[in-house]
Protein backbone atom coordinates (compact mmCIF):
# COMPACT_ATOMS: atom_id res chain seq x y z
CA UNK A 1 0.00 0.00 0.00
CA UNK A 2 1.57 3.67 -1.02
CA UNK A 3 1.63 6.40 1.19
CA UNK A 4 -1.40 8.09 0.47
CA UNK A 5 -3.70 4.43 0.33
CA UNK A 6 -2.25 3.92 4.19
CA UNK A 7 -3.30 7.67 5.23
CA UNK A 8 -6.82 7.38 3.43
CA UNK A 9 -7.75 4.15 5.14
CA UNK A 10 -6.63 5.18 8.48
CA UNK A 11 -8.48 8.32 7.79
CA UNK A 12 -11.57 5.99 7.13
CA UNK A 13 -11.01 4.00 9.94
CA UNK A 14 -11.03 7.16 12.11
CA UNK A 15 -13.88 9.18 11.17
CA UNK A 16 -16.59 6.06 9.97
CA UNK A 17 -19.25 8.76 10.33
CA UNK A 18 -18.33 11.58 7.81
CA UNK A 19 -19.14 10.99 4.48
CA UNK A 20 -18.37 14.14 3.03
CA UNK A 21 -14.96 14.80 4.78
CA UNK A 22 -13.79 11.25 3.73
CA UNK A 23 -15.15 12.20 -0.19
CA UNK A 24 -12.97 15.41 -0.10
CA UNK A 25 -9.93 13.73 1.44
CA UNK A 26 -10.50 10.87 -1.12
CA UNK A 27 -10.51 12.82 -4.15
CA UNK A 28 -7.04 15.07 -2.66
CA UNK A 29 -4.95 12.25 -1.62
CA UNK A 30 -5.35 10.21 -5.06
CA UNK A 31 -4.59 13.32 -6.88
CA UNK A 32 -1.63 13.71 -4.92
CA UNK A 33 -0.53 10.53 -5.19
CA UNK A 34 2.19 11.19 -7.97
CA UNK A 35 3.74 13.81 -5.32
CA UNK A 36 3.90 12.64 -1.98
CA UNK A 37 4.60 8.94 -3.33
CA UNK A 38 7.72 9.46 -4.56
CA UNK A 39 9.23 12.05 -2.42
CA UNK A 40 9.63 10.17 1.31
CA UNK A 41 10.46 13.24 2.96
CA UNK A 42 6.58 13.55 2.88
CA UNK A 43 6.15 10.30 5.14
CA UNK A 44 9.12 10.99 6.89
CA UNK A 45 7.67 14.39 8.43
CA UNK A 46 4.30 12.74 8.72
CA UNK A 47 2.87 15.22 6.30
CA UNK A 48 -0.45 13.81 5.10
CA UNK A 49 -1.27 12.57 8.76
CA UNK A 50 -1.37 16.13 9.97
CA UNK A 51 -2.95 17.86 6.90
CA UNK A 52 -5.97 15.51 7.12
CA UNK A 53 -6.34 16.25 11.05
CA UNK A 54 -7.97 19.96 11.57
CA UNK A 55 -5.51 21.43 13.91
CA UNK A 56 -8.06 22.29 16.32
CA UNK A 57 -12.34 22.21 16.01
CA UNK A 58 -14.51 23.43 17.96
CA UNK A 59 -18.30 22.30 18.72
CA UNK A 60 -20.79 24.47 20.90
CA UNK A 61 -24.58 25.40 21.92
CA UNK A 62 -26.16 28.32 20.12
CA UNK A 63 -29.57 29.35 22.86
CA UNK A 64 -31.54 31.75 21.17
CA UNK A 65 -35.25 33.18 21.90
CA UNK A 66 -37.40 33.30 19.12
CA UNK A 67 -40.38 35.82 18.60
CA UNK A 68 -42.47 34.05 20.74
CA UNK A 69 -40.83 33.70 23.49
CA UNK A 70 -39.65 29.93 22.73
CA UNK A 71 -36.22 29.01 23.23
CA UNK A 72 -34.03 26.79 20.62
CA UNK A 73 -30.61 25.32 20.91
CA UNK A 74 -28.57 24.74 17.57
CA UNK A 75 -25.09 23.53 17.42
CA UNK A 76 -21.97 26.11 16.50
CA UNK A 77 -19.04 24.61 14.37
CA UNK A 78 -15.36 26.23 14.01
CA UNK A 79 -13.03 23.64 12.44
CA UNK A 80 -9.90 25.59 11.95
CA UNK A 81 -7.91 23.33 10.04
CA UNK A 82 -4.37 24.85 8.66
CA UNK A 83 -2.77 28.00 9.25
CA UNK A 84 0.54 26.84 7.77
CA UNK A 85 0.26 29.67 5.04
CA UNK A 86 -1.62 32.76 6.92
CA UNK A 87 -4.47 33.42 9.43
CA UNK A 88 -7.52 30.35 9.02
CA UNK A 89 -10.49 31.45 7.12
CA UNK A 90 -13.46 30.30 5.69
CA UNK A 91 -16.68 31.00 5.53
CA UNK A 92 -19.80 30.49 8.04
CA UNK A 93 -22.85 28.17 6.39
CA UNK A 94 -26.31 28.20 8.20
CA UNK A 95 -28.19 25.61 7.29
CA UNK A 96 -29.68 22.96 8.53
CA UNK A 97 -27.93 19.99 7.21
CA UNK A 98 -25.15 21.53 8.48
CA UNK A 99 -22.74 18.77 10.58
CA UNK A 100 -19.42 17.84 11.15
CA UNK A 101 -18.65 16.00 8.49
CA UNK A 102 -19.70 18.66 5.92
CA UNK A 103 -18.29 21.65 7.82
CA UNK A 104 -14.67 19.72 7.93
CA UNK A 105 -15.02 19.03 3.75
CA UNK A 106 -15.50 22.62 3.94
CA UNK A 107 -13.03 23.13 5.39
CA UNK A 108 -10.39 20.77 4.41
CA UNK A 109 -11.23 22.23 0.60
CA UNK A 110 -10.69 25.71 1.77
CA UNK A 111 -7.23 25.07 2.71
CA UNK A 112 -6.02 24.22 -1.29
CA UNK A 113 -8.34 26.80 -2.20
CA UNK A 114 -6.76 29.54 -0.23
CA UNK A 115 -3.27 28.57 -1.64
CA UNK A 116 -4.63 28.81 -4.99
CA UNK A 117 -4.93 32.46 -4.62
CA UNK A 118 -1.93 33.12 -4.51
CA UNK A 119 -2.63 34.69 -1.07
CA UNK A 120 -1.51 34.09 2.47
CA UNK A 121 -4.57 32.95 4.17
CA UNK A 122 -4.96 29.13 5.76
CA UNK A 123 -8.06 26.90 5.39
CA UNK A 124 -11.13 26.77 7.85
CA UNK A 125 -14.85 26.45 7.78
CA UNK A 126 -17.77 26.97 10.62
CA UNK A 127 -21.71 27.56 10.73
CA UNK A 128 -24.31 25.92 12.72
CA UNK A 129 -27.68 23.37 11.91
CA UNK A 130 -29.75 26.46 11.94
CA UNK A 131 -32.06 26.92 9.56
CA UNK A 132 -32.74 30.70 8.46
CA UNK A 133 -35.62 30.22 5.95
CA UNK A 134 -39.07 31.55 7.21
CA UNK A 135 -37.47 33.47 10.01
CA UNK A 136 -37.86 37.05 11.39
CA UNK A 137 -35.43 39.77 10.98
CA UNK A 138 -35.17 39.67 14.64
CA UNK A 139 -34.66 36.32 14.94
CA UNK A 140 -31.86 35.91 12.51
CA UNK A 141 -29.82 39.13 14.47
CA UNK A 142 -30.81 37.59 17.62
CA UNK A 143 -29.36 33.79 16.70
CA UNK A 144 -26.20 35.71 14.86
CA UNK A 145 -25.59 37.15 18.22
CA UNK A 146 -25.56 34.26 20.09
CA UNK A 147 -23.44 32.32 17.98
CA UNK A 148 -20.94 35.43 17.97
CA UNK A 149 -21.30 34.92 22.24
CA UNK A 150 -18.86 31.71 21.55
CA UNK A 151 -17.38 32.01 18.81
CA UNK A 152 -15.63 35.36 19.65
CA UNK A 153 -13.30 33.31 21.62
CA UNK A 154 -11.57 31.59 19.01
CA UNK A 155 -11.19 34.45 15.98
CA UNK A 156 -9.52 37.33 15.30
CA UNK A 157 -8.34 39.92 12.26
CA UNK A 158 -4.66 37.61 12.73
CA UNK A 159 -6.11 34.63 14.30
CA UNK A 160 -9.44 33.75 11.87
CA UNK A 161 -11.77 35.69 9.61
CA UNK A 162 -14.86 33.91 8.94
CA UNK A 163 -16.99 34.62 6.61
CA UNK A 164 -20.64 34.20 4.16
CA UNK A 165 -21.70 31.02 2.63
CA UNK A 166 -24.69 28.92 2.69
CA UNK A 167 -27.36 30.90 4.48
CA UNK A 168 -25.15 33.87 5.74
CA UNK A 169 -25.11 37.00 3.44
CA UNK A 170 -24.63 40.55 3.93
CA UNK A 171 -27.56 40.85 6.83
CA UNK A 172 -25.98 37.84 8.77
CA UNK A 173 -22.51 39.09 8.71
CA UNK A 174 -23.46 42.73 9.28
CA UNK A 175 -24.86 41.31 13.05
CA UNK A 176 -22.08 39.01 14.06
CA UNK A 177 -19.89 42.03 13.14
CA UNK A 178 -21.80 44.28 15.38
CA UNK A 179 -21.73 41.39 18.39
CA UNK A 180 -18.20 40.72 17.61
CA UNK A 181 -17.45 44.47 18.41
CA UNK A 182 -19.68 45.08 21.25
CA UNK A 183 -17.97 42.06 23.25
CA UNK A 184 -14.32 43.07 22.30
CA UNK A 185 -14.39 46.85 22.09
CA UNK A 186 -12.34 46.23 18.60
CA UNK A 187 -13.00 47.26 15.12
CA UNK A 188 -11.07 44.99 13.24
CA UNK A 189 -11.43 43.21 9.85
CA UNK A 190 -12.74 39.99 11.80
CA UNK A 191 -15.05 38.97 9.06
CA UNK A 192 -15.25 39.83 5.65
CA UNK A 193 -18.59 40.32 3.54
CA UNK A 194 -18.97 43.74 5.66
CA UNK A 195 -21.11 46.12 4.63
CA UNK A 196 -19.74 48.83 2.49
CA UNK A 197 -19.81 51.74 5.50
CA UNK A 198 -18.25 49.60 7.93
CA UNK A 199 -14.79 48.23 5.93
CA UNK A 200 -16.45 45.90 2.99
CA UNK A 201 -15.24 45.58 0.08
CA UNK A 202 -16.68 46.78 -3.37
CA UNK A 203 -16.71 43.29 -5.59
CA UNK A 204 -16.74 41.26 -2.69
CA UNK A 205 -20.57 40.51 -3.20
CA UNK A 206 -19.93 39.40 -6.76
CA UNK A 207 -16.61 37.73 -6.84
CA UNK A 208 -17.28 34.00 -6.48
CA UNK A 209 -19.83 34.33 -9.07
CA UNK A 210 -17.58 36.69 -11.74
CA UNK A 211 -14.36 34.77 -10.81
CA UNK A 212 -16.22 31.40 -11.92
CA UNK A 213 -17.13 33.04 -15.56
CA UNK A 214 -13.58 34.61 -15.42
CA UNK A 215 -11.76 31.20 -15.13
CA UNK A 216 -14.41 29.60 -17.15
CA UNK A 217 -13.97 31.63 -19.91
CA UNK A 218 -10.22 31.41 -19.82
CA UNK A 219 -10.39 27.66 -19.64
CA UNK A 220 -12.69 28.02 -22.96
CA UNK A 221 -10.07 30.09 -24.97
CA UNK A 222 -7.53 28.12 -24.78
CA UNK A 223 -9.65 25.34 -25.29
CA UNK A 224 -10.37 27.18 -28.93
CA UNK A 225 -14.04 28.17 -27.57
CA UNK A 226 -15.86 30.56 -26.70
CA UNK A 227 -18.22 32.07 -23.77
CA UNK A 228 -20.11 34.18 -26.08
CA UNK A 229 -22.97 32.79 -27.54
CA UNK A 230 -22.51 29.57 -25.56
CA UNK A 231 -25.80 28.08 -23.86
CA UNK A 232 -25.01 28.36 -20.27
CA UNK A 233 -26.81 26.21 -17.14
CA UNK A 234 -26.48 27.36 -14.22
CA UNK A 235 -27.77 25.91 -10.66
CA UNK A 236 -28.69 27.57 -7.30
CA UNK A 237 -30.27 31.07 -6.63
CA UNK A 238 -28.25 32.62 -4.09
CA UNK A 239 -24.95 34.84 -3.92
CA UNK A 240 -22.79 32.77 -6.10
CA UNK A 241 -25.14 31.74 -9.15
CA UNK A 242 -26.39 34.94 -9.58
CA UNK A 243 -23.47 36.78 -10.29
CA UNK A 244 -22.12 34.02 -12.17
CA UNK A 245 -25.57 35.12 -14.69
CA UNK A 246 -24.85 38.18 -14.46
CA UNK A 247 -21.65 37.73 -15.67
CA UNK A 248 -21.82 35.29 -18.23
CA UNK A 249 -24.49 37.39 -19.91
CA UNK A 250 -22.31 40.66 -19.77
CA UNK A 251 -20.07 38.29 -21.42
CA UNK A 252 -22.28 37.66 -24.45
CA UNK A 253 -23.69 33.74 -23.29
CA UNK A 254 -26.97 32.77 -23.15
CA UNK A 255 -27.92 31.23 -19.52
CA UNK A 256 -30.97 29.64 -19.84
CA UNK A 257 -31.70 28.59 -15.99
CA UNK A 258 -31.27 28.30 -12.29
CA UNK A 259 -33.03 26.31 -9.47
CA UNK A 260 -33.25 27.08 -5.60
CA UNK A 261 -33.80 23.98 -3.31
CA UNK A 262 -37.90 23.67 -4.51
CA UNK A 263 -36.80 23.34 -8.30
CA UNK A 264 -35.55 25.08 -10.92
CA UNK A 265 -36.17 27.38 -13.85
CA UNK A 266 -35.48 27.40 -17.21
CA UNK A 267 -35.66 30.05 -19.48
CA UNK A 268 -34.85 29.98 -23.54
CA UNK A 269 -35.19 33.72 -23.67
CA UNK A 270 -32.06 33.97 -21.37
CA UNK A 271 -32.76 34.34 -17.40
CA UNK A 272 -33.78 37.96 -16.13
CA UNK A 273 -31.28 38.03 -13.39
CA UNK A 274 -32.76 41.29 -12.37
CA UNK A 275 -36.06 39.70 -11.84
CA UNK A 276 -34.04 36.84 -9.96
CA UNK A 277 -32.50 39.05 -7.54
CA UNK A 278 -35.32 40.41 -6.38
CA UNK A 279 -37.19 36.76 -5.43
CA UNK A 280 -34.26 35.89 -4.20
CA UNK A 281 -32.13 38.98 -2.53
CA UNK A 282 -35.24 41.40 -1.70
CA UNK A 283 -38.43 39.15 -0.78
CA UNK A 284 -36.70 35.93 -0.15
CA UNK A 285 -39.24 33.88 -1.54
CA UNK A 286 -39.20 30.21 -3.85
CA UNK A 287 -37.81 30.63 -7.56
CA UNK A 288 -41.12 29.28 -8.73
CA UNK A 289 -42.85 32.90 -8.27
CA UNK A 290 -40.20 34.09 -11.36
CA UNK A 291 -42.91 32.58 -13.74
CA UNK A 292 -45.47 34.76 -12.40
CA UNK A 293 -43.64 37.36 -14.34
CA UNK A 294 -41.77 35.36 -16.95
CA UNK A 295 -45.01 33.04 -18.31
CA UNK A 296 -42.89 31.87 -20.98
CA UNK A 297 -39.96 30.21 -18.90
CA UNK A 298 -40.74 26.13 -17.39
CA UNK A 299 -40.47 25.48 -13.70
CA UNK A 300 -40.30 22.00 -12.77
CA UNK A 301 -39.40 20.37 -9.55
CA UNK A 302 -36.62 18.21 -9.37
CA UNK A 303 -33.09 18.62 -9.97
CA UNK A 304 -32.63 21.01 -13.25
CA UNK A 305 -29.43 18.20 -14.27
CA UNK A 306 -31.98 16.21 -15.33
CA UNK A 307 -34.26 18.57 -17.52
CA UNK A 308 -31.34 21.20 -19.26
CA UNK A 309 -29.38 20.72 -22.48
CA UNK A 310 -26.37 22.99 -22.65
CA UNK A 311 -22.89 23.56 -23.81
CA UNK A 312 -21.13 24.98 -20.43
CA UNK A 313 -23.06 24.04 -16.63
CA UNK A 314 -22.32 26.18 -13.87
CA UNK A 315 -23.34 24.00 -10.98
CA UNK A 316 -23.60 26.86 -7.92
CA UNK A 317 -26.19 25.10 -5.24
CA UNK A 318 -24.69 22.71 -3.07
CA UNK A 319 -22.22 19.45 -3.03
CA UNK A 320 -23.45 16.38 -4.44
CA UNK A 321 -25.80 17.91 -6.97
CA UNK A 322 -24.73 16.35 -9.80
CA UNK A 323 -24.62 12.52 -10.03
CA UNK A 324 -23.40 10.28 -12.57
CA UNK A 325 -26.51 9.75 -14.51
CA UNK A 326 -26.78 13.58 -14.89
CA UNK A 327 -23.13 14.01 -16.03
CA UNK A 328 -23.64 11.13 -18.29
CA UNK A 329 -26.77 12.74 -19.85
CA UNK A 330 -25.28 15.90 -19.73
CA UNK A 331 -21.79 14.83 -21.56
CA UNK A 332 -24.23 12.98 -24.29
CA UNK A 333 -26.48 15.79 -25.15
CA UNK A 334 -23.27 18.29 -25.64
CA UNK A 335 -22.34 20.00 -22.78
CA UNK A 336 -18.55 19.82 -22.90
CA UNK A 337 -17.80 22.38 -19.98
CA UNK A 338 -18.35 21.93 -16.19
CA UNK A 339 -16.92 24.55 -13.60
CA UNK A 340 -18.09 24.17 -10.35
CA UNK A 341 -19.25 27.38 -8.57
CA UNK A 342 -20.30 25.48 -5.36
CA UNK A 343 -18.28 23.72 -2.90
CA UNK A 344 -18.06 19.69 -4.94
CA UNK A 345 -21.43 19.80 -6.48
CA UNK A 346 -19.98 16.97 -8.66
CA UNK A 347 -20.00 13.76 -7.12
CA UNK A 348 -16.99 11.54 -7.41
CA UNK A 349 -18.79 9.19 -9.78
CA UNK A 350 -20.13 12.15 -11.69
CA UNK A 351 -16.62 13.69 -11.69
CA UNK A 352 -15.12 10.62 -13.47
CA UNK A 353 -17.63 10.50 -16.09
CA UNK A 354 -16.80 14.14 -16.93
CA UNK A 355 -12.68 13.23 -17.25
CA UNK A 356 -13.15 9.84 -19.16
CA UNK A 357 -16.08 11.81 -21.88
CA UNK A 358 -13.51 14.03 -21.86
CA UNK A 359 -16.26 17.39 -20.89
CA UNK A 360 -13.18 19.72 -19.70
CA UNK A 361 -13.63 19.93 -15.67
CA UNK A 362 -12.54 22.46 -13.11
CA UNK A 363 -13.40 21.66 -9.64
CA UNK A 364 -14.53 24.59 -6.87
CA UNK A 365 -11.46 24.85 -4.68
CA UNK A 366 -10.09 26.48 -8.01
CA UNK A 367 -12.90 28.01 -9.95
CA UNK A 368 -15.50 29.25 -6.75
CA UNK A 369 -11.67 30.79 -5.31
CA UNK A 370 -12.61 34.31 -6.42
CA UNK A 371 -14.34 34.86 -3.19
CA UNK A 372 -12.33 34.22 -0.85
CA UNK A 373 -9.15 36.18 -3.06
CA UNK A 374 -11.62 39.02 -2.98
CA UNK A 375 -12.46 38.15 0.94
CA UNK A 376 -8.33 38.22 1.34
CA UNK A 377 -8.17 41.70 -0.71
CA UNK A 378 -11.02 43.07 1.88
CA UNK A 379 -8.30 42.27 4.80
CA UNK A 380 -5.72 44.20 2.89
CA UNK A 381 -7.78 46.82 2.82
CA UNK A 382 -8.89 46.89 6.71
CA UNK A 383 -5.65 46.54 7.22
CA UNK A 384 -4.03 49.62 5.86
CA UNK A 385 -7.57 51.28 6.84
CA UNK A 386 -8.70 52.41 2.69
CA UNK A 387 -10.43 50.86 0.45
CA UNK A 388 -10.25 50.54 -3.55
CA UNK A 389 -12.59 50.65 -6.31
CA UNK A 390 -14.79 48.69 -7.68
CA UNK A 391 -12.72 48.42 -10.55
CA UNK A 392 -9.53 47.96 -9.17
CA UNK A 393 -10.60 45.08 -7.00
CA UNK A 394 -12.28 43.26 -10.10
CA UNK A 395 -9.01 43.78 -11.75
CA UNK A 396 -7.08 42.43 -9.37
CA UNK A 397 -9.69 39.04 -8.76
CA UNK A 398 -10.02 38.46 -12.92
CA UNK A 399 -5.51 38.24 -12.31
CA UNK A 400 -5.96 36.08 -9.78
CA UNK A 401 -8.23 33.49 -11.56
CA UNK A 402 -6.76 33.71 -14.72
CA UNK A 403 -3.54 33.21 -12.92
CA UNK A 404 -4.97 29.85 -10.87
CA UNK A 405 -6.14 28.37 -14.52
CA UNK A 406 -2.39 28.92 -15.65
CA UNK A 407 -1.06 27.49 -12.45
CA UNK A 408 -2.92 24.25 -12.27
CA UNK A 409 -2.78 23.98 -15.83
CA UNK A 410 1.12 23.88 -15.46
CA UNK A 411 0.96 20.95 -12.89
CA UNK A 412 -1.03 19.10 -14.85
CA UNK A 413 0.97 18.88 -17.75
CA UNK A 414 4.41 18.61 -14.88
CA UNK A 415 2.67 15.41 -13.88
CA UNK A 416 1.31 14.32 -17.22
CA UNK A 417 -2.34 14.77 -16.31
CA UNK A 418 -2.96 17.32 -19.39
CA UNK A 419 -6.66 18.99 -19.17
CA UNK A 420 -7.21 16.62 -15.57
CA UNK A 421 -7.82 19.58 -13.85
CA UNK A 422 -8.69 17.70 -10.73
CA UNK A 423 -4.82 16.63 -10.20
CA UNK A 424 -3.60 19.89 -11.36
CA UNK A 425 -5.64 21.86 -8.76
CA UNK A 426 -5.05 19.69 -5.98
CA UNK A 427 -1.48 19.51 -6.71
CA UNK A 428 -0.87 23.19 -7.53
CA UNK A 429 -2.76 24.01 -3.96
CA UNK A 430 -0.99 21.37 -2.35
CA UNK A 431 2.65 22.43 -3.12
CA UNK A 432 2.59 25.99 -1.00
CA UNK A 433 1.38 24.18 1.85
CA UNK A 434 3.58 21.89 2.10
CA UNK A 435 6.59 23.42 1.72
CA UNK A 436 5.04 26.04 4.57
CA UNK A 437 4.37 23.06 6.73
CA UNK A 438 8.08 21.23 5.90
CA UNK A 439 9.59 24.79 6.83
CA UNK A 440 8.01 25.26 9.75
CA UNK A 441 8.81 21.90 11.56
CA UNK A 442 6.96 18.90 12.92
CA UNK A 443 3.59 21.21 14.93
P1 LIG B 1 -26.70 31.01 -0.88
O1 LIG B 1 -27.26 30.64 0.41
O2 LIG B 1 -26.65 32.44 -1.27
O3 LIG B 1 -27.46 30.21 -2.06
C1 LIG B 1 -27.50 28.83 -2.10
C2 LIG B 1 -28.38 28.40 -3.25
O4 LIG B 1 -28.32 26.99 -3.38
C3 LIG B 1 -29.83 28.76 -3.04
O5 LIG B 1 -30.44 28.94 -4.29
C4 LIG B 1 -30.36 27.51 -2.34
O6 LIG B 1 -31.75 27.32 -2.49
C5 LIG B 1 -29.60 26.41 -3.07
N1 LIG B 1 -29.42 25.27 -2.19
C6 LIG B 1 -28.86 25.25 -0.95
N2 LIG B 1 -28.89 24.02 -0.43
C7 LIG B 1 -29.48 23.25 -1.36
C8 LIG B 1 -29.80 21.88 -1.42
N3 LIG B 1 -29.53 21.05 -0.39
N4 LIG B 1 -30.39 21.43 -2.56
C9 LIG B 1 -30.65 22.26 -3.59
N5 LIG B 1 -30.36 23.57 -3.58
C10 LIG B 1 -29.79 24.04 -2.49
O7 LIG B 1 -25.23 30.36 -0.91
P2 LIG B 1 -24.00 30.73 -1.84
O8 LIG B 1 -24.46 31.12 -3.19
O9 LIG B 1 -23.12 31.64 -1.08
O10 LIG B 1 -23.25 29.31 -1.90
C11 LIG B 1 -23.52 28.33 -2.89
C12 LIG B 1 -22.37 27.36 -2.97
O11 LIG B 1 -21.17 28.06 -3.30
C13 LIG B 1 -22.04 26.61 -1.68
O12 LIG B 1 -21.53 25.32 -2.01
C14 LIG B 1 -20.91 27.45 -1.07
O13 LIG B 1 -20.12 26.69 -0.17
C15 LIG B 1 -20.16 27.80 -2.33
N6 LIG B 1 -19.28 28.96 -2.22
C16 LIG B 1 -19.77 30.19 -1.86
C17 LIG B 1 -18.93 31.27 -1.81
C18 LIG B 1 -19.42 32.64 -1.54
O14 LIG B 1 -18.63 33.60 -1.66
N7 LIG B 1 -20.69 32.85 -1.21
C19 LIG B 1 -17.48 31.13 -2.06
C20 LIG B 1 -17.08 29.82 -2.52
C21 LIG B 1 -17.96 28.78 -2.55
P3 LIG B 1 -32.79 27.86 -1.37
O15 LIG B 1 -32.98 29.31 -1.66
O16 LIG B 1 -33.99 27.03 -1.59
O17 LIG B 1 -32.13 27.60 -0.05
Amino acid sequence: MTYSQKVLEDLKVKNPDQPEFIQAATEVLEALAPVVDNDPKYKKAGLLERLVEPERQIMFRIPWVDDNGVVHVNRGYRVQFNSAIGPFKGGLRLHPSVNLSIIKFLGFEQIFKNSLTGLPIGGAKGGSDFDPKGKSDMEIMRFCQAFMNELYKYIGADEDVPAGDIGTGAREVGYLYGQYKKLTNRSEGVLTGKGLSFGGSLARTEATGYGLVYITEELLKDHGKNLKDARVAVSGSGNVAIYAMEKAQQLGAKVISCSDSTGYIIDENGIDVEAVKQIKEVERKRIREYVVTHPDAVYGEGSVWDNVTCDVALPCATQNEINKAEATRLADTGCYAVCEGANMPTDAAATQIFLDKNVLFIPGKASNAGGVATSALEMGQNSIRSSWTFEEVDAKLKGIMINIYYHMKEACEKYDAKDNFVVGANIAGFMKVADAMMAQGIV
